[in-house]
């Protein structure tokens, strides 16, 4: 697998491919931690040498499970990525005490890269606050820390004041050919590698949105073009054709995916899209773009709702009606769903939105979502 330049200052290089421990394999709601472990190892062994998780990925699993994951050897074959839950911050000690407890679920003496997580104008103050950079540097000195970087969701001159604030090795940033001009977006990620931060790609996939079960247009926008790609491939290789992006997070949750990302990822390069495939991706992101209705990523910060309202499942059965799919099938979805998880169980409490990284306005947009799905009963 190729592997990819990681920032000005650090002379490791990612492979093109990493391993986002986000959404991994369920079981009645559980971790089921021996498909896991094993899609894990299986993308290690592919070539994968990145791997993410983050404190609250799967209510904390995912870190344990990474940890498992990288026994018996694995560890020692890969970066290992982990980061501050940022909305969890009061005091100073809260950094030890979370970084502490990190290191104890991930089995391990130190971590390669550290990122404060999602960071946006609330948490960046919290940080300036706790004086954070200060924190992060004895931890670098003692050898617990080994890179320092930030994740983010929020606007491009919030991003370009963060980067310019300190030194930082590399930054996490939401990035596919949906969100070319969302947050920190393209112009973000030119900006930081011309800075010399290596950068991480989160989301190639959108959760999901680009890589199957496309609408009908978007679909054919594809088959129309000369190359000959599945929709996995056009989203992942636009983003290696481009030489400041490092490594690409994907949340794979199969270990069929996972052969299929490395797959694709054994094929990645700098300069492997031609202007038509540009075009090509420019008439499905206008074709998605006419037809998505939420732009909800799957991303799950919103929840557990206090009342139980499945929130991104809702807005994805509203995506699907919108793009097409047989009314039909998404009503039959919503109706089994338990009377709780339905978009009008929402009691606008509002505590999900202020989770959520793309500021969705999510109580007006799930009573939205009930008519849309009512009114295609008709
Ligand atoms: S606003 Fe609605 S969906 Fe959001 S947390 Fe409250 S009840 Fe749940
Ligand atoms: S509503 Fe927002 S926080 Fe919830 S899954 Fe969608 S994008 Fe994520």
């Amino acid at each position: 697998m190729e592997h990819r330049e990681f920032g000005a200052s650090i002379d490791w290089e990612p492979s093109a491919l990493g391993f986002g421990a986000m959404r991994l394999p369920t079981d009645d709601g559980e971790v089921d931690r021996e498909r896991a472990i094993e899609m894990i190892r299986t993308a290690i062994d592919g070539g994968v040498s990145y791997i993410d998780t983050a404190w609250p990925y799967h209510d904390g699993e995912s870190e344990r499970v990474v940890g498992e994951a990288l026994e018996d050897g694995y560890r020692e074959q890969v970066t290992l990525a982990t980061k501050m839950p940022s909305w969890e911050l009061e005091t100073r000690d809260d950094l030890d005490e979370y970084f502490e407890k990190q290191l104890d679920r991930l089995g391990t003496e130190h971590v390669d890269c550290y990122l404060l997580h999602a960071l946006d104008h609330e948490y960046w103050e919290t940080y300036q606050r706790l004086d954070v950079f200060e924190w992060l540097e004895r931890k670098q000195a003692t050898g617990k820390i080994d890179h320092i970087g930030f994740s983010f969701h929020d606007d491009l001159d919030l991003f370009e004041e963060i980067v310019d604030a300190y030194d930082w090795d590399f930054c996490q940033i939401q990035y596919n050919y949906l969100d070319e001009e969302f947050q920190a977006g393209r112009d973000g990620l030119v900006y930081a590698a011309q800075r010399g931060l290596g950068v991480i790609v989160m989301e190639p996939l959108r959760g999901g949105t680009l890589a199957s079960d496309l609408p009908n247009p978007v679909q054919d926008a594809f088959e129309d073009a000369d190359a000959d790609r599945s929709p996995v491939e056009w989203a992942l290789q636009w983003l290696w054709d481009q030489p400041e992006v490092s490594t690409v997070l994907s949340g794979m949750s199969t270990r069929d995916q996972v052969r299929e990302n490395v797959e694709i990822a054994a094929e990645s390069g700098v300069g492997q899209f031609s202007v038509d495939d540009h075009a090509t991706i420019e008439r499905a992101r206008d074709r998605f773009e006419a037809l998505m209705a939420v732009d909800c990523t799957g991303c799950d910060y919103c929840t557990p709702c206090p009342t139980g309202v499945e929130i991104p499942r809702n807005f994805d059965l509203y995506n699907r009606i919108e793009m097409g799919d047989e009314p039909d099938a998404v009503l039959e979805e919503y109706d089994s769903m338990d009377e709780t998880a339905r978009a009008d169980a929402c009691v606008a409490c509002g505590e999900c939105e202020t989770a959520c990284p793309q500021n969705l306005e999510i109580i007006s947009l799930l009573e939205e979502t009930h008519g849309r799905l009512q009114s295609a009963r008709a």
